[in-house]
């Protein structure tokens, strides 16, 4: 067992940590404040991520990718964590893994478009009526001679404004899910309000509809009644990157501002980082963060060997998003009023943290995977060795 980088992960972790540090960190408090990413400074910033071979790192090389290994990949989401939402996606790109079941014509279409960063593509399952249970949708795709015909509505779809196209699910039988892409601008389908939220801002999260909207056969990704299944396959390594992580990644970030305060803030005559209760709010935090750190990167090792890693995946859900949510709590408590003062950038954190027990499946959701899998199989959901 060999716990150590070598020095090519190590010189990647410092290209993007760099990156990070030098082109997105000083975008944030103007997006913070305007609630928008000005298209034209997102726009610069893509460029130069992708003239450095940052954009896409997680897709095959020959398509145009950086062709990481799973492990690699979440090295540098861990990365990607140390910045916020909407300048990832500008900077790195979300290109989704369920493109990656494209096929002939598709892939020049769709696939590649997107690993280029040409084109982008947003994840559009959830519906008002069908959040948790993501089979329950309503949006229908009905067969005739042309293709598919499109019927419904979407809604939360991060980033929706700024794609080009959409991969939708739609039923196609009784108990049947496809999966689509649909490009936008298709006769009928319309782009609704962007919901505000409480966190992420900058990123729009939006309505979609879809009214008898006509898609070609070629908008069909695997077979009918199969790309669901398939995308919500591929869908695991998105969540173990891009919750898993991302959420050690802004808790090392904000534990490391936490630290700073209470090694300068003076009270009663002495550091804060001097009270016991605060040392233990810092000890629990550390702790809490290398041990979602490890299950990150042993999922990710996991996915490297082909081996099935859902339930750790799952693991990694609720304990990488749940343990965010108390360190940056404790970090607001550290900062005493000025964690929750907007001058500071602690409150946003906080606000920010919240969607990561939410969304990709709730922490419920994915507690009930865990606790179903180990009814069944028992041991070996928490012994390795079995
Ligand atoms: C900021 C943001 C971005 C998002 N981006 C996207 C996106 O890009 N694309 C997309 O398709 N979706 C997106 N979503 C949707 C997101 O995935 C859903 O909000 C999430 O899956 C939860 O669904 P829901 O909101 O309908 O909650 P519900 O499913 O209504 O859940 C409400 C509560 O009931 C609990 N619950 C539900 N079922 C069970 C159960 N079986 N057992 C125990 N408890 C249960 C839940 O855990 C939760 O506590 C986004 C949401 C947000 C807020």
């Amino acid at each position: 067992m060999d716990f150590a980088l070598n020095d090519e992960q190590k010189m990647l972790i410092d290209t993007v940590r760099r990156f990070i540090a030098e082109e997105c960190q000083p975008l944030e408090d103007e997006i913070e404040q305007t609630g928008v990413f000005d298209t034209s400074k997102a726009q610069a910033l893509h460029d130069k991520a992708k003239s450095l071979g940052l954009y896409g790192m997680n897709m095959p090389e020959e398509l145009g990718g950086g062709g990481l290994s799973n492990l690699d990949r979440i090295l540098c989401e861990e990365q990607f964590g140390h910045t916020s939402d909407i300048i990832i996606r500008r900077a790195f790109g979300n290109v989704y893994e369920p493109l990656l079941h494209c096929k002939g014509a598709q892939i020049e279409r769709w696939l590649k478009p997107a690993v280029e960063g040409t084109r982008t593509c947003a994840i559009t399952i959830t519906e008002p009526g069908a959040g948790s249970d993501a089979a329950g949708i309503k949006t229908t795709a009905v067969k005739n001679d042309k293709g598919w015909v499109l019927n419904g509505g979407k809604h939360f779809i991060s980033d929706g404004d700024w794609s080009d196209f959409f991969l939708v699910s739609a039923k196609t039988g009784e108990k049947e899910i496809s999966m689509f892409m649909v490009d936008k601008g298709l006769a009928g389908f319309t782009v609704g309000k962007d919901q505000k939220m409480m966190g992420l801002r900058g990123t729009p999260h939006l309505e979609l509809f879809f009214d008898n909207v006509q898609v070609e056969d070629a908008a069909l990704l695997g077979e009918a009644g199969q790309g669901f299944k398939l995308a919500m396959g591929a869908l695991n390594v998105v969540r173990l990157a891009q919750v898993g992580a991302r959420a050690v990644g802004k808790a090392s970030h904000v534990c490391e501002i936490m630290v700073g305060w209470a090694n300068e803030r003076k009270q009663f005559n002495t550091k804060i980082g001097d009270f016991q209760m605060v040392q233990q709010m810092i000890a629990d935090s550390v702790i809490e963060i290398n041990a979602a750190r490890w299950m990150v990167y042993h999922a990710a090792w996991m996915l490297d060997q082909g081996l099935d890693a859902r339930e750790q995946i799952a693991m990694v859900k609720v304990h990488a998003a749940e343990m965010l949510g108390r360190v940056v709590d404790r970090a607001v408590q550290v900062f005493g009023g000025m964690g929750f003062c907007k001058e500071l950038t602690i409150e946003r954190y906080y606000r920010d943290a919240r969607i990561y027990r939410i969304f990709d499946g709730t922490s419920e959701i994915h507690r009930g995977v865990i606790a179903k899998s180990t009814l069944k199989k028992g041991a070996a959901l928490f012994d390795v060795n079995r």
